[in-house]
């Protein structure tokens, strides 16, 4: 990469250059040979060191700084590595914050002693131990982000979500599952901490039971000024941290709907790969919006109003089952690239549209089994994310396959064209593939089976076991075979591994439904809008604007694309009045009687331009239109299995 500044002392030297007329041209000499990583590989054998124990002091919340004292008994003296963790379960990318990590300073039985990071490996450090050594003590900090540009905030005056990757090293050379540990973490005043972790607690600081690395790093804690814990039923809490403790009063009816997706949840897949669950879940527009998956526990990360305002944080009442929903699948059954000795190992996500796809299925479908989504509610999130697949365009050269591998691409970065470049679409068209499984597994059964039957097979077996069962792409077919005999591996085929012109919606119309699209915002895109201040024109001219005119998508050969518009682009007027998101919903609407463009302009950067949209749609959005008769597949596939009335 290009440095910032050219040295000026480069220029002079290349002006004093000799003019060498024939010579042969000056070529550097080698100076130095690169050092070569010595990276023990992790063996699935015991660390000989014993316990190593994790002091993290977490007062500091002001300037947002984790101070860590970390002891690791040692056998002897010799090279030992210590890495930082970069792979991490649940990301399916590299992402490690080791540029957060500074101060780090080691002793050796008391004597500081150097070390030397990794020319190859960011995350690792290099000591080279005295004989006899017997403890190596850590000391750093973790700088948690101040603002969100950083990073996500994970920090703030009233909350924490510790993630104990960020404030611990360990040995490599072995699998963190034979690695024992025990962490304590030292609070703010008044502050109260929750995890699956069993813990016992003197003044403000907390203990943790000692346990394994792999465990302690997939048991996070939330700890905060205020919080209130509910049980769930079925040894699971829902443990809540919010900024305000007015965000902590949901329903009796919201405390039922939450009680039943955890029963339904456990229905389906007949066993649980847990022994207790704690749903973390912080309410706030101060800390960082997260939902990340473990074993026995979930980070889940929500803004102000999930029960207040219930209506509209729609968008995320999926949101607890779908993580819950990765206990069984993605935790306990896991694509077995994707399982790791270690977090320096990278991992493969080649079956994400299992691990995610069908965990983004059951997150919906539970979520209206149970009422935390109304019926209605739910057919319009399904047509919204269908009708959304229908724009991708990437579709014809990208295929479901390849965006996998897009949370190691993109990492999450904002893209400028992404109906073309694609991004994580098997979280959503893997959703629209297993619909139309249990479409086909209830059609060839004769109503008898359905994907339930998958779920329970493959995910519900060996109760309360919660180690790892890993899977090949082979296993899902035998499975789904089982259930019922079909070209399973085929239709895996030609809807994951090839390019495609159209999203399935066999689901749909299998199931009694078809997509079509109406000139009113479903109860989905209703609840975006109101919740993000935005106009979402995607289905109509093809861009999404904030309210106040910004431009914040631009779908791949829509109108909007044809005219010129780009994402950052700012609309300033609409038919040479103020652009408002009232008068350009109206311009848009009006198209379908006017048939004349919608006259914009645009700035962008610093030029200003009137484009004329060429559109003649009006407003359109996608909706599910029942077809035929009575209840039919998808009807039956929405129904609770636990009896009693939902919610809503
Ligand atoms: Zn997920």
């Amino acid at each position: 990469m290009r440095g910032l500044f050219f040295p000026a002392c480069a220029t002079l030297a290349l002006m004093a250059a000799p003019q060498t007329g024939l010579a042969a041209p000056t070529r550097s000499a080698p100076v130095a040979q690169p050092i070569a990583s010595t990276i023990p590989v992790a063996q699935d054998i015991a660390w000989p060191g014993g316990t190593m124990q994790l002091e993290v002091d977490a007062t500091d919340t002001e300037r947002r700084i984790l101070s860590v004292r970390q002891t690791i008994p040692v056998k002897d003296g010799g090279p030992l590595v210590l890495l930082f963790p970069d792979w991490l379960p649940g990301q399916h990318a590299p992402r490690g914050q080791i540029e957060k990590l500074a101060g780090l300073r080691f002793t050796v039985d008391g004597q500081p002693i150097a070390w030397r990071r990794d020319p190859l490996d960011m995350h690792a450090f290099h000591l080279a131990l005295p004989a006899g050594s017997r403890t190596v003590v850590a000391h750093f900090q973790f700088l948690a982000p101040t603002v969100g540009n950083q990073g996500r905030v994970s920090m703030t005056d009233s909350l924490l979500n510790l993630q104990w990757n960020n404030v611990s090293l360990y040995p490599a050379g072995y699998y963190t599952r034979r690695i024992p540990i025990q962490a304590r973490v030292t609070l703010p005043k008044g502050w109260t901490a929750a995890t699956t972790l069993k813990s016992t607690r003197e003044g403000d600081t907390v203990s943790y039971e000692a346990t394994d690395y792999e465990t302690l790093v997939d048991t996070p804690i939330y700890a905060g000024l205020h919080s209130r814990t509910i049980d769930v039923g079925n040894d699971a809490q829902l443990s809540l941290f919010a900024d305000t403790p007015d965000e902590l009063q949901p329903t009796p009816e919201q405390i039922a709907a939450h009680r039943k997706m955890v029963a339904e949840a456990v229905a389906l897949f007949g066993a649980r790969h847990y022994d207790r669950y704690t749903f973390l879940l912080s309410i706030s527009d101060t800390l960082g919006g997260i939902g990340l998956e473990h074993h026995r526990l979930s980070e889940n990360g929500v803004q102000p109003g999930y029960f207040k305002r219930w209506p509209e944080a729609l968008g995320d009442r999926d949101l607890l089952a779908h993580e819950f929903v990765h206990s069984w699948n993605g935790k306990y059954r896991r694509p077995e690239l994707l399982w790791t000795p270690d977090f320096k190992t990278p991992m493969q996500g080649d079956m994400l549209w299992l691990y995610e796809g069908q965990t983004q299925f059951w997150g919906y479908i539970l979520s209206a089994r149970s009422g935390m989504m109304s019926k209605d509610e739910t057919l319009d999130m399904l047509a919204t994310i269908a009708g959304r697949l229908d724009l991708v365009r990437g579709r014809e050269w990208r295929p479901l396959t390849d965006t996998v591998l897009d949370p190691v691409i993109s990492a999450r970065r904002p893209k400028a064209w992404v109906s073309w470049q694609r991004n994580e679409d098997y979280y959503n068209e893997g959703l629209m593939i297993w619909l139309e499984a249990d479409a086909i597994i209830q059609r060839e059964t004769n109503r008898a089976k359905s994907l339930d039957d998958f779920a329970k097979l493959f995910f519900g077996m060996n109760d309360r076991d919660w180690g790892v069962l890993t899977y090949k792409r082979q296993d899902i077919v035998a499975a789904l075979n089982a259930v019922v005999p079909y070209d399973w591996a085929t239709f895996l085929q030609d809807r994951i591994d090839r390019t495609t012109s159209e999203v399935t919606k066999a689901g749909f119309t299998l199931g009694g439904y078809r997509l079509s699209y109406g000139v009113l915002p479903n109860k989905a895109i209703a609840a975006v809008e109101a919740a993000d201040n935005l106009v979402d024109q995607s289905f109509g001219p093809g861009l999404i604007v904030a309210n106040d005119g910004t431009v914040q998508s631009v779908i791949w050969e829509s109108p909007a694309f044809k005219a010129g518009m780009t994402v950052g682009s700012k609309i300033l007027s609409v038919n040479d009045m103020d652009f408002t998101p009232q008068r350009f919903r109206d311009a848009i609407a009006g198209t379908l009687t006017n048939k004349k463009p919608v006259s914009l302009i645009v700035k962008q950067d610093k030029r200003y331009r009137t484009i004329p949209l060429a559109y003649s749609g009006g407003l359109r959005y996608p909706r599910l239109e029942k077809i035929g008769e009575g209840p039919n597949s998808l009807d039956r596939l929405l129904t609770g299995r636990t009896g009693g009335t939902p919610l809503n």
